[in-house]
C-alpha cells in the first residue's frame, strides 16, 4: 500500500461512527451527538475536563477543599436532622477513620433509602467534593461503594482500572451520560483507536520539542500513566497537551506560510515611484507625516515595487492616520496609470473615504468615484462604465465594489479597510478583480499579536505605533445614570464653546423598534429640555442614505452641533471639531466598539471627553470594560484586555474567519507555542521547496485534507 492509501486508510477508520464503540448503542448516538461527537476522531478530540486522584485512598486528615476526592471511612452516625438557619430537613451522616472526621449531607433523598445504606459501622469509599464552611468538612450528595470492613484496599485499587487505582479523566457529560458510562466509552475508544492518529509533524521537528506522537499524546491525556505530574496535567502544562497543540498550530501555520510563498511565486505589477502626484500632495498637506507613518509608508512602496504582488496588513489605532497613508500609495498605483479601489464595511465609512479621497484626488487633477450597493441603478451603470474604460482612477465603496459584473480597466491596488468584517475570501474576490493587483489591508481595531498570526497570518504586518502630534488623550469618565447631570455640563460647556458632541445609543437587533424611540425622544428631550436652542441631529441605521448623508454632512458642517446616533458613527467618520463623545447604556457596547467610538473624538487639538452612562444594572464583564475603558487609551491593552474578557471565538466577531477555531489550543494560553509553531512552519515549506519534496508528501496530503477547501493553496507544487 502506498503512503498516501494507508493514510486515507487510517483516516476512514477515524471517521467511523461512534455506535462501532462497545456501551454506545442507538439511545446513546445521539446523546454524544448533542456535545458534538459524530466520528472516532471527535470523541478522540473530546478531552477530560479535569482529573481525579485515585492512585491512592486519601486519609481524612488530608482530604483538599474545593477538591473532587477520593477516601475510606466508617459511618460513626447517621440520620435526619433540621438545619438551624433555614429550618430545612437534611440527612447528615459522620464518617471517621484513623486521622479525623467529615460530615456528608442529602438535601433531597429518601430517608428509608440511606438509613438502610448507611448504618453506624458501615464501611465505605466515598467520593465528592470537599467544601469547608465551619470547622468539620463536608460533602454534598456524595458518591459511595460500600465495601466490607476486611476489604483488602491495595488488592481493590488494582483490580478495577476503570474507577480506582489511577488518575481518572473527568468529561464534559450530557443528560444521560454518566461519568461512569463516559469513562468506559473512553477507556475503549482511546484504547482501540487512539494509535490510529498519526503524526504528521516531521520527525525531527518532534524531537527538537520533546513531543509526543499524537497517539502517545491522546492516550497520555485521557488515560494519564501514574508518574504524571499532576498538577501540570490540570494547568495543561504536560507534554501530551502541548503535543497536541503545537499538531494543531503547526498545520494552521503550514498553511498559512504555503500561502504567503505562494503570492511571492506570482507574477505581480513593479510599479515605479514618477512621484507625480506623491510629492504635490505632500506639498499640499498641512502637517508633516509622522515617523511612523513615513517607516510604513516606506514598507509599503517596497512591497510595491517588488515584481511579487503586495499583501500587506496596515494595523493602527484609530485617527493614526492610515487614511493618508493609503492615500500616498494610491498615488503611487495611480502615477503608474493603475486603479486604485477602497473597499469599506459600511456604506457611511464609504462615502466618508469618498470624501477624502476625492478631495484630495480632485486637487491633483485626478478622479474618485463611488459605488453603493443603494445607488440608483442608472448612475449605478453609469459609474461601472467609467471604471471598466479607466475614466475613474481611485472608486471607494462598499463590498459592492466585489460583486460580479464590476469590471475594471486595470486595477493595480486594492485597499480593504477591514474593521474586522472582511475576511481571506473577500480578499481573495478583490485579488480577482485584476491580474494580481497589490492589496493593502488597514484595520483599526488592533490586534493582539497571537491573533494577527492566525487571522492574517499570510499578510506582512505594517504597524503605526504613533499618533500624529499634538493629540490630547480622551478623558473618560463613568457617570451612573442617577450623575447624568454631571455629564451635562461637560456638553453644556463644549457646546458654548463652539465644539460638537456625539450621543450613542446602542441598537440590539431583536428590539430595534425600541432602541429607536429612546434614541428619538433623546434627541428631542435634548434639544428643548437640556439644552434648549442648540442644533440637535439624529441619525439611524433604518434612515435611507441620502437622509443619512443630509445629517452627516450638516454636522461635518458645523451646522448640526449635537448629533443624536444609534451606533452607525461607529467607524471612520472624522469630524475634528467634536470634542465630546457620550455612550448612553454603554455597558451593552463590546470593548472594542467603545474603544471606535471615543475614537470619532480627540481627533481635533483641543481636550475631549468620553462621557459613559451604562444602565441601572449591569454584568460583571461589562464593568470589567468599562473600567479599561477609564483606565486606557492605549487600543493595543484594550484589545490584549478584550481579548481576555471574551476569548478568542468571540473577539473575532462571527466565526467567519474560520481560522481560528481550535479543538485542543487556547490562543490565550498557548502564545509561546504558536510563535514556534509559526516559525518551524515557515522554514519547513521553505526548506521543501513548498512541500514539494518526497519527505513532505505526507505532510502534504494532511495539510490538504485539514484545510479543504478554506484556502486556495495554489502554491503546492
Ligand atoms: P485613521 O484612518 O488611522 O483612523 P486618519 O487617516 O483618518 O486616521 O487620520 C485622522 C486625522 O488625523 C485626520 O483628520 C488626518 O487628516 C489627521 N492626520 C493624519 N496624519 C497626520 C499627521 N501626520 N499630522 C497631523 N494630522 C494628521
Ligand atoms: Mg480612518
Amino acid at each position: 500500500m502506498s503512503a498516501r492509501n494507508s493514510h486515507l486508510d487510517y483516516q476512514s477508520r477515524l471517521d467511523q461512527k461512534l455506535d462501532i464503540l462497545p456501551g454506545v448503542g442507538p439511545r446513546m448516538v445521539p446523546k454524544l451527538k448533542k456535545l458534538g461527537l459524530n466520528s472516532i476522531e471527535d470523541a478522540l478530540y473530546h478531552l477530560p475536563l479535569r482529573y481525579e486522584d485515585r492512585r491512592q485512598f486519601k486519609t481524612i486528615n488530608h482530604l483538599t477543599d474545593n477538591q473532587q476526592e477520593v477516601f475510606v471511612g466508617s459511618v460513626l452516625a447517621s440520620g435526619e436532622t433540621v438545619t438551624t438557619r433555614s429550618r430545612r430537613r437534611i440527612y447528615e451522616v459522620i464518617v471517621g477513620d484513623d486521622t479525623g472526621k467529615i460530615s456528608l449531607k442529602w438535601f433531597r433523598y429518601r430517608k428509608p433509602w440511606l438509613q438502610k445504606r448507611y448504618p453506624v459501622g458501615q464501611k465505605a469509599i466515598f467520593i465528592g467534593e470537599v467544601k469547608r464552611f465551619s470547622a468539620i468538612r463536608e460533602i454534598h450528595h456524595p458518591d459511595s461503594e460500600l465495601i466490607d470492613s476486611d476489604t483488602d484496599l491495595q488488592q481493590l485499587l488494582q483490580s478495577d482500572p476503570l474507577d480506582y487505582g489511577r488518575i481518572l479523566p473527568v468529561y464534559a457529560l450530557t443528560e444521560g451520560l454518566s461519568q461512569k458510562q463516559a469513562r468506559k466509552i473512553w477507556y475503549h475508544l482511546v484504547h482501540n483507536f487512539a494509535n490510529l492518529s498519526q503524526s504528521f509533524v516531521p520527525e525531527p521537528i518532534r524531537q527538537k520539542y520533546h513531543l509526543k506522537t499524537i497517539s502517545e499524546a491522546l492516550q497520555q491525556i485521557h488515560w494519564p500513566d501514574e508518574m504524571v505530574d499532576l498538577r501540570d496535567l490540570e494547568q495543561g502544562k504536560d507534554s501530551a497537551r502541548k503535543s497536541l497543540v503545537f499538531d494543531e498550530f503547526f498545520f494552521l501555520e503550514l498553511g498559512l506560510a504555503l500561502k504567503r510563498a505562494g503570492v511571492q511565486l506570482e507574477v505581480g505589477i513593479a510599479f515605479k515611484f514618477e512621484h507625480k502626484f506623491t510629492i504635490p500632495l505632500n506639498k499640499m498637506l498641512p502637517f508633516k507625516l509622522t515617523e511612523a507613518q513615513r517607516r510604513v509608508l516606506g514598507e509599503i512602496k517596497h512591497d510595491m515595487m517588488a515584481s511579487q504582488p503586495m499583501h500587506r496588513l496596515l494595523q493602527g489605532d484609530v485617527g493614526s492616520g492610515k487614511t493618508l497613508v493609503a492615500l500616498m500609495a494610491a498615488l503611487i498605483a495611480i502615477e503608474n496609470r493603475a486603479q486604485v479601489a477602497v473597499v469599506a464595511p459600511t456604506e457611511i465609512l464609504a462615502e466618508q473615504h469618498y470624501q477624502t479621497f476625492s478631495n484630495w484626488l480632485n486637487r491633483l487633477d485626478l478622479k474618485a468615484g463611488l459605488l453603493q450597493g443603494s445607488m440608483p441603478a442608472a448612475a449605478k451603470r453609469n459609474m461601472l462604465e467609467q471604471i471598466a474604460h479607466g475614466d475613474i482612477d481611485l472608486v471607494v465603496g462598499t463590498h459592492a465594489i466585489l460583486q460580479e459584473g464590476v469590471e475594471f480597466h486595470y486595477l493595480g491596488l486594492g485597499i480593504v479597510d477591514e474593521q474586522h468584517r472582511f475576511g481571506v475570501r473577500q480578499r481573495s474576490l478583490l485579488k480577482h478583480k485584476g491580474v494580481n493587483p497589490d492589496i493593502l489591508v488597514m484595520t483599526a481595531t488592533p490586534i493582539p499579536r497571537t491573533l494577527s498570526m492566525t487571522l492574517y497570518g499570510d499578510l506582512s504586518v505594517s504597524v503605526i505605533d504613533q499618533l500624529p502630534p499634538g493629540r490630547k488623550p480622551v478623558v473618560t469618565q463613568l457617570f451612573r445614570s442617577s450623575q447624568r447631570h454631571q455629564a451635562y455640563q461637560t456638553i453644556q460647556r463644549e457646546l458654548e464653546e463652539g465644539r460638537q458632541v456625539y450621543v450613542v445609543y446602542p441598537l440590539v437587533e431583536e428590539s430595534e423598534k425600541s432602541d429607536l424611540q429612546a434614541a428619538t425622544s433623546a434627541a428631542e428631550s435634548l434639544a428643548n429640555e437640556i439644552f434648549p436652542g442648540s442644533r440637535v441631529g439624529l441619525l439611524h441605521g433604518q434612515m435611507k442614505t441620502v437622509e443619512k448623508d443630509a445629517v452627516m454632512n450638516s454636522f461635518r458642517q458645523g451646522e448640526t452641533q449635537l448629533l443624536v446616533s444609534t451606533t452607525v458613527i461607529e467607524v471612520g467618520v472624522d469630524v475634528p471639531n467634536a470634542t465630546v463623545m457620550m455612550i448612553e447604556h454603554a455597558d451593552r457596547f463590546g470593548l472594542s466598539q467603545l474603544h471606535q467610538l471615543r475614537g470619532r473624538v480627540g481627533r481635533g487639538a483641543d481636550k475631549s471627553y468620553c462621557l459613559l452612562i451604562p444602565s441601572e444594572h449591569y454584568s460583571e464583564d461589562a464593568a470589567r470594560r468599562l473600567q479599561v475603558m477609564v483606565k486606557t487609551n492605549d487600543g493595543f491593552r484594550i484589545a490584549e484586555a478584550d481579548l481576555e474578557i471574551r476569548g478568542p471565538g468571540d473577539f473575532i466577531g462571527t466565526r467567519q474567519a474560520g481560522l481560528a477555531d481550535f479543538r485542543v489550543a487556547s490562543l490565550l494560553k498557548d502564545m509561546r507555542l504558536l510563535e514556534t509553531a509559526r516559525q518551524e512552519a515557515f522554514d519547513f515549506v521553505e526548506k521543501t521547496q513548498r512541500l514539494s519534496t518526497e519527505e513532505a508528501e505526507p505532510v502534504k496530503q494532511e495539510l490538504i485534507r485539514r484545510w479543504g477547501g478554506r484556502l486556495e493553496l495554489a502554491a503546492i507544487g
